[in-house]
């Protein structure tokens, strides 16, 4: 039966780019989705940036703009990740909108009517410099136990103890470093040590989903045990109401009727699931409060990290139940990603950035294929090891699965025209193709990925197995004078090996999607984007095979590796008279397609002081026309015949004069008042026109 399946990935906090954690998380729900869709399931996959709370507006101020402007920056990088690495959703939007002011006002109006928000004063810090109450972590001192100098406001990093920020001895603000005061305020609190809530709760935790399935992983669950009591350690609920509101200055979304006073940036974050898919749907023309009427068949998945279960598996849910909403149906947590077995630092240089990893020109792909290949489906800790992504990658996805075609399929082409023929016994074939897949595809489904990898990896071996033992190059000897009996085994072996390929990349689709993409039009001349049903079919016939994959060369993993942070050296004045220009990555550098040109015709230009007109060999079938302003230092009989660097792929440019279809590089005084003179570039002997630079 066809389902509807609303998915989220935890909102990233919008005051920074995405590292490599979110990109992991992104890619294993991306998987999932992918896999639900191939049963032709319809699943609503959404996004978005969490842009509210202190952290955002303080940076924002910090650099002297606003939190909206702080958020558009990573905002509009958002993308480059993403596409790279192929994760689709189908939405990605913002807390900072209207639909969450909507959706937020709504749900606490419900929570309100519902006698589960409260008030009550609370004793807090206060910045009086500042003019602002400050979060723990805004708060420094020295740890009453150790005595440590500079710690923060709810514990002591070099011993470890945990206190209130009141204990710390001599209490300064991060903010400003005046010493803070202690001050009243009236916060509001959403009552979750309620009974209702409490019994809800207990209920939602360990229940199961409509689909059968426990709605929690059992290390979450034992984990919400410590919380709501009962189990195997038995014991009392030990739920705290929750504090919902802070006090202006604050950049998020203000409550109803209490001004000055605005929501948690924790309360509205959920909600922006909600919010993204409404946004979506309003685009989509979909019906959102019916997608997700509470008496639905909707199902509704968060994919999160452990360390934000409290939020998603205590107060989400009861916000959700007691504002008469849709509750979800499960969590998928996931652990942290460490390296070599030690956490992510910068500082060490352990750190992975994505873009770097993107801008290497390392495959997604492998990316993607690798992580499938470690992720299951408990709350551990997946480890990136370079010595075993090259394993995997270069053994595995290309020793094996990807080998298999480029055996097979070139003696197709050679000898059967790209015709497949297979002789008795192919229900043997399609059985064991639709055992390993129907296999594959319950271990996607149920996000054990590292095991759906080894079984597909063992049907790789079995085929490279089968196809090694009939020697199909011993077949392929003399063939114009073999029987027909040899020609007809030859084409058996070669495309039962390419019927087992065929197989392998429907199952691998929701990892590989492009390469998957890539093999079914180009390779078999299939059309539409893989299903589970696809996977059941023989093929017929295949093009000739085009090189699918590379291997990762392992000093890309050297590259990989972010240098230690240092401090960013500041911009140094030099003789040329301009500072040098804010760092730029590989990849904005490649955009420019510099090329050696040879300058065939040289001449002035009527009317102008300023420019010559270059005719240019760029190694094209025709040449180039360049005004360039560089009349001042030469004379048109000082070029012709010289080679220099052109930009080729400047878009061309009208000029008064004629159209210029590329600019050739000089170097100048940055201060045009300065007479420091023009000097073009010139290669050293031996470049030929149309060599790249770079
Ligand atoms: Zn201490």
């Amino acid at each position: 039966m066809s389902r509807t399946i609303f998915v989220t990935t935890a909102l990233p906090y919008a005051n920074g780019s995405f590292h490599i954690g979110h990109i992991m998380e992104y890619i294993q729900a991306d998987i999932w989705v992918r896999c639900m869709r191939m049963a032709g399931h319809t699943v609503h996959f959404v996004g978005a940036d969490d842009a509210h709370g202190a952290p955002i507006m303080l940076k924002a101020e910090s650099e002297g703009i606003t939190p909206r402007a702080l958020v558009a920056r990573y905002a509009s990088e958002r993308p480059r990740y993403l596409d790279g690495f192929h994760i689709q959703f189908d939405h990605w939007h913002s807390t900072d909108t209207p639909e969450n002011t909507q959706l937020s006002h709504d749900i606490y109006k419900n929570l309100k009517a519902a006698g589960l928000i409260s008030t009550r004063s609370i004793e807090q810090f206060y910045d009086p410099v500042k003019g602002m109450f400050l979060a723990d972590r805004y708060i420094k001192g020295e740890c009453p136990n150790c005595h440590a100098k500079d710690q923060y406001g709810d514990a002591c990093e070099v011993c470890g103890s945990v206190y209130a920020p009141t204990d710390l001895i001599n209490p300064y603000s991060a903010l400003t470093k005046a010493t803070p005061v202690l001050k009243s305020s009236e916060h509001f609190f959403f009552n979750l040590s309620d009974p209702r809530c409490v019994e809800f709760l207990q209920a939602w935790t360990t229940g199961n989903n409509r689909q059968g399935h426990k709605r929690l992983q059992s290390e979450v669950l034992a984990k919400t045990r410590e919380w709501l009591g009962g189990g195997a350690n038995g014991g009392e609920a030990n739920l705290a109401d929750w504090d919902i509101s802070r006090d202006a200055p604050y950049f998020g979304i203000e409550i109803p009727d209490a001004p000055g006073k605005y929501f948690y940036v924790w309360l509205d974050a959920p909600v922006g699931y909600l919010a993204s898919l409404k946004a979506y749907c309003a685009i989509k023309g979909l019906d959102f409060d019916q997608l997700l009427d509470p008496d639905g068949q909707t199902e509704q998945f968060h994919f999160i990290g452990k360390d934000i279960v409290y939020f998603h598996a205590l107060f989400w849910p009861a916000m959700l139940k007691f504002s008469g909403r849709k509750t979800p149906d499960g969590l998928h947590v996931h652990g942290f990603i460490t390296v070599s077995g030690e956490k992510m630092s910068k500082s060490r240089g352990t750190g992975i950035s994505p873009l770097r990893y993107l801008e290497l020109g390392m495959d997604p792909e492998w990316l993607r294929y690798y992580m499938a290949a470690k992720l299951n489906a408990h709350v551990e800790d997946v480890d990136f090891n370079p010595d075993d992504f090259i394993a995997r990658v270069n053994s595995d996805l290309v020793g094996k699965y990807i080998n298999i075609a480029s055996r097979a399929a070139n003696f197709i082409s050679k000898h059967f025209d790209g015709q497949l023929g297979y002789q008795e016994n192919t229900q043997v074939l399609l059985g064991e193709i639709e055992r390993v897949a129907s296999s594959v595809r319950a271990d996607l489904e149920a996000r054990e990925y590292g095991r759906a990898i080894r079984q597909a990896m063992a049907f790789a071996d079995s085929i490279n197995q089968a196809f090694d033992a009939a020697q199909p190059w011993v077949l392929a000897k003399g063939l114009a004078q073999a029987s027909a009996a040899q020609k007809d085994q030859l084409q058996d072996v070669c495309s039962r090996a390419l019927a087992g390929f065929r197989a392998l990349t429907v199952m691998l689709s929701p990892v590989l999607p492009t390469l998957a993409a890539n093999v079914a039009q180009n390779l078999f001349g299939e059309t539409a984007a893989y299903q589970w049903a696809d996977a059941h079919k023989l093929p017929t016939s295949i093009s000739p095979f085009k090189h699918l994959m590379q291997r990762v060369e392992p000093r890309m993993l050297d590259d990989l590796f972010e240098a230690p942070a240092e401090a960013a050296p500041a911009p140094t004045a030099v003789p040329g008279g301009q500072p040098i220009a804010p760092t730029i990555d590989f990849k904005d550098f490649a955009k420019i397609d510099l090329r050696i040109a040879r300058i065939v015709q040289c001449e002035t230009v009527d009317g102008s002081d300023k420019l010559l007109r270059l005719t240019l060999d760029v190694g094209e079938d025709r040449n180039r026309q360049v005004l360039s302003g560089i009349k001042a230092a030469y004379s048109p009989a000082d070029l012709i015949g010289k080679l220099t660097v052109v930009v080729a792929n400047l878009a061309p440019r009208k000029m008064r004069f004629g159209v210029s279809e590329g600019m050739i590089l000089a170097a100048s005084h940055s201060d045009a008042s300065v007479d420091a003179g023009i000097y073009i570039l010139e290669p050293w002997e031996g470049a030929q026109p149309g060599m790249r630079i770079s």
